[in-house]
């Protein structure tokens, strides 16, 4: 094993986030082994000095701790809960898997369960700051597990967000995500819809823009999501099927907890909608192609 004074990684899942992440767990020296479904996905991170495995069992078999970006909650749980491939049956005891996917906080609560069966700690770790973010190392990071692991891996954190916050127990990284993407729906419809009426009240939505990013409406998604509705242009960004996908996680959590999530509920049909006419590749700044369009305005910058 290496001399290196950072414990080892396993990273699992080098898509849009999981690759510039270990890209930068190698720049900071940690010795980092990989696995992705896609194998050509970690070329380049081999090519830098990472070591591929030939399977998920191979990549975590050696490792302190496991650095996982997977799509689902169901991804999640296919490679590392006992109905899957059980791969923390497979783990050092004492190592650390540190979930970065936005997942279920239920299922995260299970799998930290059975990961504690086996000597080994679970911290959900989602992030927020996107593509940029992940390859700028500055993602705020949200944090839940138990307190002991959640330091161990703070290291491995601290290399990967700018803002990293321990929240609570096994779930609560999960549960502070989903926060995040309800407060973010509920903010990208209501921009769509007030820049439509702005226009259709007859002034120059860019102008209302203008004059109101310095008050009390300001907000990340009107500075840097507003531009894309008033050209009607929607490039990544954060995907439609993604967000979407964190809205289904929530919607689920609130209604075990008999929340009522009217807002919620319908940014999510909203969406529904726009995957349904073939934009669910877009940006989630696309909403404001459905209010323009209910509302009788032509294709083109508002
Ligand atoms: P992605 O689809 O680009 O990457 C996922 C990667 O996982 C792919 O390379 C895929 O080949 C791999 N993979 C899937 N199943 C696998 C398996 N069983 N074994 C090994 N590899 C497997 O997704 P992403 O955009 O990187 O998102 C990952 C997670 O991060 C999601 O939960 C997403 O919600 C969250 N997230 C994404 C963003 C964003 O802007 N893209 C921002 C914040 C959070």
């Amino acid at each position: 094993m290496s001399s290196s004074p950072h414990p080892h990684v396993a990273a699992i899942g080098l898509g849009t986030m999981g690759e510039p992440m270990a890209h930068n767990l190698l720049r900071a020296g940690f010795p980092l082994t990989v696995f992705n479904r896609t194998p050509s996905r970690a070329d380049a991170l081999v090519a830098a000095g990472a070591s591929w495995a030939p399977s998920a069992a191979a990549a975590v078999a050696q490792a302190d701790r496991v650095l996982v970006c997977l799509p689902d909650t169901p991804d999640v749980r296919s490679l590392f809960s006992a109905s899957g491939q059980n791969l923390l049956a497979q783990m050092k005891r004492g190592s650390v898997v540190v979930d970065t996917s936005t997942i279920s906080p239920r299922a995260t609560r299970e799998l930290a369960r059975e990961a504690a069966s086996f000597g080994i700690a679970w911290i959900d770790a989602p992030v927020s700051g996107g593509p940029e973010g992940a390859k700028k190392g500055t993602l705020a990071i949200m944090c839940g597990g138990e307190a002991e692991a959640f330091e161990r891996a703070l290291p491995l954190l601290r290399t990967l967000g700018q803002s990293v916050t321990y929240v609570g127990g096994p779930g609560h990284g999960q549960i502070a995500k989903a926060t995040n993407q309800v407060i973010l729906a509920g903010t990208y419809q209501a921009l769509a819809e007030a820049l439509v009426m702005a226009k259709k009240l007859g002034a120059d939505p860019s102008r209302v823009v203008q004059a109101i990013s310095g008050g009390a409406a300001r907000s990340w998604v009107l500075e840097n999501r507003g531009p894309n509705m008033l050209r009607d242009e929607y490039p990544l960004g954060f995907k439609v099927s993604l967000h979407r996908k964190d809205l289904a996680i929530a919607l689920e959590e609130a209604r075990a907890a008999a929340v009522a999530m009217p807002l919620t509920a319908l940014v999510a049909s909203q969406e529904d909608a726009l995957i349904a006419q073939g934009f669910a590749e877009e940006d989630v700044s696309a909403l404001g192609r459905l209010t323009r369009r209910a509302a009788g305005l032509p294709a083109g910058p508002l």
